[in-house]
């Protein structure tokens, strides 16, 4: 095991690591940036360092400054959480060239899911069915037509390097076709220096599923079963289930995918599949993830397993400790997003200062977040402020529970998104299982 490893983020995820390493007996190196200085969860480290000034090129995303850091600190690996550069190929290969370990898959596995036409193709070998779509990126407006007609209208135009929703455009007919391209490419280059984009058919009000993998050095993969995170609102997760609500043999049938598609591209650690799933329990593979995900807690209350712990430990190069048939799915679970955010105002970012806080407990409770009473949220960075994560015996049960915990939560001095939990979690459509990655926009807050 390590001895040492550095935290190469910020805020509720940075917390998450410094807990595992703090259960494994690691010592942990937290970073910071100006903006971060106050935050409640340095003082946990055994060490922190100040990596650089508020805007995340001089911090958290600068190479050279974390690499610096981790130096100074000794450190013998390198955590980079999610966002920032955690799916940053170039990263990985720089820690290792360095002789840090990344804690997370080979930067080859990252870069070849990080390209999603490539991660598509690889799927084809693997044998998993994609999305019909175009094989590979579209360069002219003029085979994009050809495409489209052949997929058929709707389509979706998404960006090859794309990621948190940008450059996806739905284009219902031909007439539009031709300045929805325009515009995902510009918005693709602006987004990800990368204006390749390519198509895909529409899938009508699917749901989002995904498959928790775990992979270790020595060829062992397993899937830690399934999240439902179908509750988005533009293409953003709000809350998340695991286990997905389907048959038995269709969960079993989306795990076996995706162990062969990390199989298929040597990926190790912790990585997500993502589907969609049509009315008829049809899946399609959209992505991977190359990354521990915000989500990943779920998962963790309904098989038993510290994902974040099997990551370091993968990395250290343990052997997984368990195989497939000793992960179980067990009861309910679902996490919901707490963003410093205005739902009544198009989720403006509500930065400052938090005057009160009062967190629920009580059975099957789990509040993960790195912020307290009197900590002020910069305005420089994501807003989740918080999940709010519940396990149950049954998805009825963690449903009150849920509705509970929403009620007992309260976070005084900036917006948040829990009026709206609150809502979604008395919602009939919610209660009963009847949304799709489309509900949130076309029930619940359809246009004014
Ligand atoms: P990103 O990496 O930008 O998050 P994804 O490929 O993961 O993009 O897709 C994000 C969300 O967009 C999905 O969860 C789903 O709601 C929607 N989506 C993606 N592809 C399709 C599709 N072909 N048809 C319908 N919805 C889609």
């Amino acid at each position: 095991m390590f001895q040492r490893i550095l935290v190469a983020n910020r805020g509720e995820i940075a917390l998450r690591v410094i807990r595992a390493c703090k259960e494994l007996g690691v010592e942990v190196v937290a970073v910071y940036s100006q903006a971060d200085r106050d935050a409640p969860y340095l003082e946990l480290a055994d060490r922190a360092i100040c990596i650089g000034k508020a805007a995340s090129a001089d911090s958290y995303l600068n190479i050279p400054r974390l690499i610096a850091a981790a130096e100074v600190a000794d450190v013998q690996a390198i955590h980079p959480g999610y966002g920032f550069l955690s799916e940053n190929p170039q990263f990985a290969e720089i820690c290792r060239s360095c002789n840090f370990e990344f804690i997370g898959p080979p930067h080859e596995a990252i870069r070849k899911m990080g390209l999603k036409t490539e991660a598509k193709l690889i799927a084809a070998e693997a044998k998993v069915a994609s999305v019909p779509g175009s094989d590979g990126a579209v360069t002219s407006e003029a085979e994009a037509l050809r495409l489209a007609k052949a997929i058929g209208f709707p389509v979706l135009i998404k960006a090859a390097a794309g990621g948190g929703g940008k450059g996806m455009r739905v284009v219902r007919d031909e007439a539009t076709l031709p300045a929805s391209v325009q515009s995902a490419r510009n918005e693709a280059e602006a987004a990800f220096k990368n204006p390749a984009i390519y198509l895909e058919k529409y899938i009508d009000r699917p749901r989002h599923v995904e498959v928790q993998i775990l992979a270790d050095l020595h060829g062992n993969v397993v899937h830690c079963w399934d999240r439902d995170c179908s509750l988005q609102r533009r293409h953003q997760k709000l809350v998340e289930e695991a286990a997905a609500q389907l048959p038995i043999d269709v969960r079993r049938k989306l795990g076996e995918a995706a162990v062969r598609l990390a199989k298929a591209v040597g990926y190790t650690n912790a990585g997500t599949c993502e589907f969609l799933v049509d009315a008829e329990n049809n899946f399609y593979f959209i992505e991977v993830n190359a990354r521990i995900q915000v989500e990943h807690p779920v998962t963790e209350e309904i098989t038993g397993i510290d994902l974040v712990q099997q990551q370091i430990r993968i990395a250290a190069g343990e052997p997984l400790p368990f195989g497939q048939d000793d992960v179980r799915s067990e009861g309910h679970a679902i996490e919901v997003r707490i963003n410093s955010e205005d739902p009544d105002h198009d989720f403006r970012p509500s930065a400052g200062r938090i005057t009160d806080l009062r967190v629920p407990g009580g059975p099957g409770v789990r509040w993960d977040s790195h912020v307290r009473a009197g900590y002020s949220v910069p305005p420089n960075y994501d807003s989740l402020v918080g999940k709010l994560i519940v396990h149950a015996p049954s998805r009825p049960q963690a449903l009150a529970r849920m509705r509970r915990a929403l009620d007992e939560l309260v976070i005084e001095g900036i917006k948040t998104t829990i009026p709206l939990h609150r809502r979604i979690f008395r919602h009939k459509d919610f209660l009963e299982g009847n949304v799709d990655t489309t509900w949130v926009e076309r029930v619940l807050m359809p246009p004014k």
